[in-house]
């Protein structure tokens, strides 16, 4: 088969690909401690499983419309202006299969040739393959540790062209799990009104895993004069434990929304009946829960963090929020390992920690930033202490 030009614009998922490589040393007996996770590991909540039985009892099952029910529309609606004050009509809702579909319908509708996406980095990996798979090119803000992985309002102004369609943003961000505070996001707002041409696409779904108190906000709300250029997306993947059912949504301008949903009448339809019954128990009921599972995550994140600055060579930053620590292994780079190999770089260290002591995490280039890796802390706590002993224990086997 002679294959499109356009599968060559883009890559398969670095942490599918990760993930799928330690399912196969897993099968094959090999003990690995997984700390690849790129979602939460409690159940989805009892009322929104009910939601979906019922469903299915009811024998609502049949194709949903291409903009989403509207009970899982109204569910967005009330979601938006409860969390972020935001208001939305019911025809400025798209629905899709999670945020990842949302996105890229956005950016399939509206990127053509020549326009520009600003990406700031470290980024989550589908960002840039997405944006050139519609025809567009990434633009990069390279943030480090140093800046808390964020960028600053200069760094965003230059990277503003006069080709420049989008800001992609994503906060809490995959992988640093950096949060700016509402001054900083005004500080961001300020040069984005110096530029009306520019719109934003922000990716929201992490913002309910958010630590220490620090507070969330999205564009549209820090500065009402951005609403009309603003597309806000969300999803129940990470903040309700609900991955799998594949419930995405967005809110913003009518014309983006309604091209958005044209692009998904000729691919998906519209989504499963039974997620969006469940998606719509879950924005609808409690969310008393979630605190307490951001909590618990918060816990894990400092028993991670503590094992991995013990290690040698390694030095990382808290992060405020998502469930990723983005750590830095600059002190390994030229070491050599107990069999002799030199460690070149971040993807050298993360195949080292996998062969030598089976600690799974996901190397930094992945996500535009090197020499760093991922590491998740959504596992057992019993995996984070011997994967975090285990770390210590290759670091110092460095020489
Ligand atoms: N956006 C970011 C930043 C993510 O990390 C992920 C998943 O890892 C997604 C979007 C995808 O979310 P969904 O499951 O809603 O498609």
């Amino acid at each position: 088969m002679e294959f499109a030009p356009r599968m060559s614009r883009f890559k398969p998922s670095p942490s599918q690909i990760a993930s799928a490589r330690v399912r196969d040393l897993i099968a094959e007996g090999r003990d690995i401690v997984k700390l690849t996770a790129g979602e939460p590991d409690f159940p989805t909540p009892d009322h929104a499983k009910a939601a979906a039985l019922a469903c299915m009892d009811a024998n609502e099952i049949k194709y949903t419309p291409i903009n989403g029910l509207i009970e899982m529309r109204k569910a967005a609606q009330l979601k938006f202006k409860r969390d972020n004050g935001l208001d939305y009509g019911l025809d400025q809702i798209a629905v899709g299969a999670g945020a990842k579909q949302v996105l890229f319908n956005a950016l399939m509708a509206t990127v053509s040739q020549g326009d520009e996406a600003i990406v700031p980095g470290p980024y989550w990996a589908s960002y840039p393959d997405m944006i050139q798979l519609a025809g567009g090119t990434p633009v990069f803000i390279n943030s480090g540790q140093n800046s808390q992985f964020k960028m600053r309002p200069e760094d965003l102004d230059a990277a503003i062209t006069p080709n420049t369609k989008w800001l992609m943003f994503c906060m809490p961000g995959n992988p640093t799990g950096a949060v700016y505070s509402p001054e900083e996001m005004r500080g961001l707002a300020d040069v984005l009104l110096q530029h009306p041409h520019v719109n934003i696409l922000t990716d929201d779904v992490y913002e309910h895993l958010i630590f220490d108190g620090r507070v969330f906000s999205t564009f549209a709300q820090i500065e009402p004069k951005l609403y009309d250029r603003t597309v806000t997306v969300n999803s129940c993947s990470k903040a309700y434990s609900m991955t799998g059912w594949r419930i995405g949504f967005a809110g913003g301008p009518k014309d983006i929304i309604a091209n958005m949903s044209k692009m998904q009448s000729q691919s998906a339809s519209g989504v499963s009946a039974v997620s969006q019954a469940a998606a719509v128990a879950a924005l609808e009921g409690p969310q008393d829960f979630v605190k307490e599972r951001t909590a618990n995550l918060q816990y894990r994140r400092d028993m991670l963090f503590e094992k991995l600055n013990q290690a040698e060579g390694l030095s990382c930053a808290l992060p405020d929020g998502a469930m990723y620590i983005f750590c830095s292994c600059a002190g390994t780079i030229g070491k050599t390992t107990p069999d002799g190999k030199v460690i070149e770089n971040d993807e050298d260290f993360t195949m080292y920690l996998l062969d030598s002591v089976g600690v799974a995490v996901v190397q930094g280039n992945a996500y535009g930033l090197s020499p760093y890796f991922r590491a998740s802390f959504v596992a057992p706590e019993e995996d984070l202490k011997r994967g975090g002993d285990k770390i210590i224990e290759a670091c110092a086997a460095l020489r």
